[in-house]
């Protein structure tokens, strides 16, 4: 079988570009070496928050900033498409400060949206209480932002291949590319099943894009437990760096996350979700007495630049990795940018050559 594009590897950013490339008429298969939980995607917070997850780079903030305002239309196409519905909710996060350096950092970061246009709000001890009642701990001073929202990333997931493949995409699971041959612009991917032929190659293999594509990107874990928290009310985002709490639409509430440069060890370990356990808590006493319902790992691709690549690195080869602790929030400008690509051959100004030689190193 030949095809307009192939993209290798079934998570959040493999899944968008091929549906985007599918909803604009390409023949486009998806390579996933597992199924679409295997990867970082699927082990996500699904949270969306560009000013939150800020760390000083201006360009990659104004790229989170717009796919941040691409989601509800994005959400209401993947849903049309899918019969899906991903829980895109406004959810608005508080952020806490316990002590003077976070109460310091709390305000630059409320500086910061406020001269970004972004809504924020300070908020004393007691006003985070009324909020959030269940919010137990001494705290010197929050921050409301109420445009942080969520979305169920494994929903997402579920909903993008099924909107891929209604418009025409096969998605491939269980199929591992073993080797990629290229020459005149074509390539040709190996697996089990047989060979792949294609015009466009667009690698989305995440923390594992080292392999074929060349790209410098290594998996750092994240761990991540899951509490049922049926009859307690919780209804932001709540974080105390590092540790975040995202309450589930299905009375289940996301305790995250972990920063650990293991390679690729994607187990849980019981010293890890002891402390997660021991930070919830302390946040929201009530969890003490709520089921922990499950516990997990996954790999987050991190770039030698710290953010992500997307453009094209070779002749008809794209790359889409790298996207560190954000790619869900990502998706949409990241298959809008591989799609223009492929279609028009236009580079996005905010990937320039040095970017790439630096990511490709
Ligand atoms: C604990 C945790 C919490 C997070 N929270 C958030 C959050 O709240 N918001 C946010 O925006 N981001 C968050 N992230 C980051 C986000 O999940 C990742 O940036 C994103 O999922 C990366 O997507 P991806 O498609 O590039 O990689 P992945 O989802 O890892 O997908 C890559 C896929 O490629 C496949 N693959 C690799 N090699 C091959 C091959 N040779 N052949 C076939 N298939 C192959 C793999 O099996 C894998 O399924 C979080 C990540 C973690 C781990």
């Amino acid at each position: 079988m030949s095809y307009d594009a192939a993209v290798i590897g079934g998570g959040v950013i493999g899944l968008s570009c091929a549906y985007r490339l599918a909803r604009n008429g390409k023949k486009v298969v998806v390579l996933e070496r597992g199924t679409i939980r295997e990867g970082a995607s699927w082990a996500s917070g699904g949270m969306i928050r560009p000013v939150t997850e800020f760390e000083g780079n201006r360009a990659f903030f104004d790229l989170c900033c717009e796919s941040a305002r691409m989601y509800p239309g994005f959400v209401k196409e993947v849903e049309r498409d899918s019969g899906i519905a991903v829980e895109y909710d406004a959810t608005g996060s508080i952020l806490v400060a316990s002590n003077k350096d976070e109460e310091f950092q709390l305000l630059e970061k409320y500086q910061f949206a406020k001269s970004n246009g972004i809504a924020a709000r300070i908020l004393s001890e007691g006003e985070a209480r009324r909020k959030e009642p269940e919010l137990n701990m001494p705290l010197r001073i929050a921050l409301y932002m109420p445009s942080d929202n969520q979305v169920n990333n494994r929903l997402l997931l579920k909903a993008l291949k099924a909107a891929a493949e209604r418009n025409g995409a096969a998605i491939i699971e269980h199929c591992h590319v073993t080797s990629i041959l290229s020459s005149g612009g074509r390539h040709e991917l190996v697996a089990k099943q047989g060979s792949f032929a294609c015009e466009h190659l667009i690698h989305c293999e995440g923390a594992w894009a080292a392999e074929h594509a060349g790209a410098a990107v290594k998996p750092i874990r994240g761990q991540m437990i899951r509490f049922s928290i049926k009859g307690i009310a919780i209804k932001h985002i709540i974080s105390h760096h590092p540790i975040y709490l995202i309450p589930r639409k299905d009375a289940t509430l996301v305790a995250g996350s972990t920063v650990e440069d293991v390679g690729f060890d994607a187990r849980v370990t019981e010293t890890a979700m002891q402390h997660l356990y021991e930070q919830a808590i302390a946040l929201i006493p009530a969890l003490a007495e709520c089921t922990v319902v499950e516990r997990w790992a996954g790999l987050r691709p991190l770039s030698a630049t710290g953010i992500p690549y997307i453009g094209t690195i070779r002749e008809h080869e794209h790359l889409a990795a790298g996207h560190y602790r954000n790619g869900i929030l990502l998706a949409p400008i990241t298959a809008k940018i591989i799609a223009e690509a492929v279609i028009t051959g236009k580079q996005h100004p905010s990937f320039s050559p040095m970017h790439l030689e630096q990511v490709m190193a």
